[in-house]
């Protein structure tokens, strides 16, 4: 199992709930997990280097406090396997510029009139390369992600074909209840949206961010349906059944405030993520001890990437003598 999320500033409930919750749920399920953070993918957007560097290191204290652990988990930056932009050139020579116009991320780009730079446009090919090179099987991953497994599939089989059988198809993991966690807006959670919840806020901060879900003009005790309101939607993520029925029927019956009922989900929400928040406080103070982690982590994946990439170079003649 492979799969990374790009420190490109706090992971939020839409990255824990479609695709962090589910390394931490599949870790015991595999015999080899790689879990990398994606520095080089978050240079598309963001070249600061204090800040990428950075937010790695913030990230992988996020990876540690929401319960990886590295005893099971290789846990790498994905600069750390210098390899992948080796092989993503040999990739990036076999798709087509219009094939991979047609990925979503470059669509939306060029929909918004944003300058698209190479590596925004390459994209895809950076993340076949990340899973091709340690021949993952499965990936867990959110809706977004689910055309950049096409694209992965769709690399491995013409390398196969070009040069002969090396790269698995990998298989996307998506989880239908929280493939696509909605923002306090109703749309995709996204930090580019500005709608997120961060994961590791603090109590208050979460409160504030609850407080400011916009609700309707609709009366206090007018009788409402939960199922129509992005609070309730969000609050599901976190309930258990008699929390549920709690906030269910603050809307159904009526007679309850919006505030009141904001007050009651935002305390759902710390109860839910209090120990985490405090386990990374704790690591917070252990920073060269997650160092530590990340370049075992990054030694253990650049070694196998290099042996792939051995083969790779021999598959396409590139050592012939
Ligand atoms: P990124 O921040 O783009 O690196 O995303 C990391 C992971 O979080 C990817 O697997 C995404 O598919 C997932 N993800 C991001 N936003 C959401 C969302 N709103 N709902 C579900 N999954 C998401």
């Amino acid at each position: 199992m492979l799969s990374g999320v790009k420190p490109t500033g706090r992971p939020h409930i839409g990255n824990y709930f479609g695709a962090m919750k589910q390394f931490v749920d599949l870790q015991s399920d595999f015999d080899e997990v790689f879990v990398f953070i994606a520095d080089y993918h978050a240079m598309t957007s963001d070249t600061k280097k204090l800040l990428i560097g950075q937010n790695s290191i913030e990230l992988a204290l996020d990876y540690l406090a929401i319960g990886l652990d590295p005893e099971k988990v290789i846990l790498f930056r994905q600069s750390s396997v210098p390899q992948v932009t080796e092989l993503s050139w040999i990739f990036s020579c076999l798709v087509t510029m219009p094939y991979l116009m047609r990925a979503h991320a470059f669509k939306d780009a060029e929909a918004k009139k944003k300058e698209v730079n190479v590596g925004t446009f390459n994209y895809p090919v950076l993340m076949s390369a990340d899973i091709l090179i340690q021949d993952a099987d499965i990936v867990p991953v959110g809706n977004d992600q689910k055309q950049h497994l096409e694209i992965a599939r769709e690399i491995a089989r013409k390398f196969n074909t070009q040069y002969g059988m090396i790269f698995k198809e990998p298989q996307e993991k998506i989880l239908e209840e929280t493939e696509t966690v909605i923002g306090i807006d109703g749309q995709k959670m996204s930090k580019s949206y500005g709608n997120t919840i961060p994961l590791f806020a603090t109590d208050e901060e979460t409160e504030k961010i609850i407080m400011s879900v916009p609700m309707d003009s609709k009366g206090i005790d007018e009788k409402k349906n939960p199922d129509d309101y992005n609070l309730y939607k969000i609050a599901k993520l976190f309930t258990n059944e008699n929390q549920d029925k709690e906030i269910r029927s603050m809307f159904e019956n009526g007679g309850v405030g919006y505030a009141e009922i904001k007050k009651y989900v935002a305390n759902v929400i710390n109860n839910y993520l209090k120990e985490m928040r405090e386990r990374r406080k704790e690591l917070e103070n252990n920073r060269d001890y997650v160092l530590e982690i990340l370049e075992k982590g990054g030694k253990i994946a650049r070694e196998r990437a290099e042996k792939k990439m051995e083969e790779v170079r021999v598959k396409c003649g590139l050592n012939a003598e």
